[in-house]
């Protein structure tokens, strides 16, 4: 299991430069092109279409997720919309995980409500579940693995394999991990798509998103509705998503050494009631990430024992995480999952999916580990004497 040594210095532009030589790729800002002569556009025309920046930095996303093309959107959440509106149509079943991500989730029963598609949430690490939702034949299948927040594995050869035979296509929100530690092309999906928002930008300062696919058919068939519905990456966050490749598996690789440190702190912290992380055999999926992951990755969640002022207090008490939703950042942050992320779910459905009122997720950042930890040391000895 090691990290995919991720090189992307073919496909990010370094040394293309033309006009001055630049060894970095300058931004390109213009939203529209010269014609050569009448009736000869070059290579771009308008930048909705096409774009020198964003050009560079698809071509570095498709690289990483060894695909044929990429395609880079304003956000996550256009990249899945993107998706579901290229394969598709009224009336067509789209199955995705009972834990999705909560705005997914979102956008698939909003849509759904309205007629655009047919969608059907299922607990696909259980087989027969799995097995009977596929007999309705959906048209696409939406993987998201380790899962927020309780970080539950699933296998993605196996529901690849499941799918295409049901005559589905899938699509794999490889958010969590990043090509670093994840690469689900090669284990058979159709379709990857980030948010690129979090570890691939990595420094939270870009919303973007991408869609990459195994196929140059399904490139140019995205690439067309990408600028059919407007849903193309900016110029300027094409630029910094770049240059964030640039460091994507240096940052992954330090992050998930501190999540393991922090992992063996937390496994010892008597106010811990709970801990998920890949890497920890209880895990649901455990053996699945061994498989099929690079490295367990570095977002863990736990279950903080002890009331809610107790739990304020702790939080309270933190100087190095930041209260804050999102993830994959260089800063450590901290979310409470069911005032935050998952604020949006009935307490009930937040019940039923084992989210307790007391889970934390953290996000792992660059920091040193042993700083990280004796902020936590410091928060969970404030919230025990309080
Ligand atoms: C954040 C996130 C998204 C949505 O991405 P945005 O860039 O916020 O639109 C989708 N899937 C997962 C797993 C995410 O964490």
């Amino acid at each position: 299991m090691t990290l995919k040594q991720a090189t992307i210095a073919v496909g990010s532009g370094l040394n293309s430069d033309q006009q001055y030589g630049c060894v970095v790729p300058p931004i390109n800002l213009s939203s529209t092109y010269n014609f050569e002569d009448f009736n000869q556009p070059r290579a771009h025309d308008y930048s909705r279409r096409g774009n020198p920046s964003r050009d560079i930095v698809q071509r570095a996303l498709a690289d990483l997720e060894g695909g044929a093309g990429a395609v880079m959107t304003s956000s996550g959440m256009s990249a899945i919309h993107l998706v579901c509106t290229v394969f598709l149509k009224p009336g067509d079943l789209l199955l995705a995980p009972h834990d999705c991500y909560g705005g997914s989730y979102r956008l698939f029963d909003s849509l759904s409500k309205r007629g655009a598609y047919r969608v059907k949430f299922v607990d696909q690490g259980d087989p027969q579940a799995l097995a009977a939702a596929l007999e309705e034949k959906p048209k696409l299948v939406l993987i998201e693995t380790p899962s927020n927040p309780l970080l539950r594995v699933v296998d993605i050869q196996a529901i690849c394999d499941a799918s295409h035979a049901a005559g589905a296509l899938t699509v794999v929100d490889n958010t969590f991990l990043s090509p670093a530690l994840q690469q689900p092309l090669k284990l058979g999906a159709d379709l990857v798509v980030h948010s690129c928002t979090k570890y691939l930008n990595g420094h939270s300062d870009v919303v973007a998103g991408t869609v990459i696919s195994k196929t140059a058919e399904h490139a140019t068939e995205l690439a067309w509705w990408a600028n059919n519905i407007g849903v193309t990456g900016a110029a300027f966050d094409s630029y910094l998503l770049l240059r964030g490749l640039r460091t994507l598996t240096v940052r992954v690789k330090q992050q998930q050494e501190n999540a393991l440190a922090i992992v063996a702190y937390l496994q010892q912290q008597p106010l811990v009631k709970k801990l998920y992380h890949p890497s920890l055999p209880e895990n649901q999926g455990h053996e699945i990430a061994r498989r099929q992951q690079y490295g367990f990755g570095a977002m863990i969640s736990f279950e903080f024992d002890g009331d809610e002022a107790h739990l304020r207090h702790f939080l309270s008490e933190l100087k190095l995480f930041t209260l804050a939703e999102s993830l994959g950042g260089v800063e450590s942050l901290i979310s409470h999952t069911a005032t935050m992320t998952h604020a949006g779910m009935a307490p009930e459905a937040r019940k039923a999916a084992g989210i307790s009122d007391s889970l934390l997720r953290v996000s792992v950042g660059l920091e040193d580990s042993e700083d990280l930890i004796a902020d936590l040391e410091h928060a969970f000895q404030a919230a025990a004497t309080r």
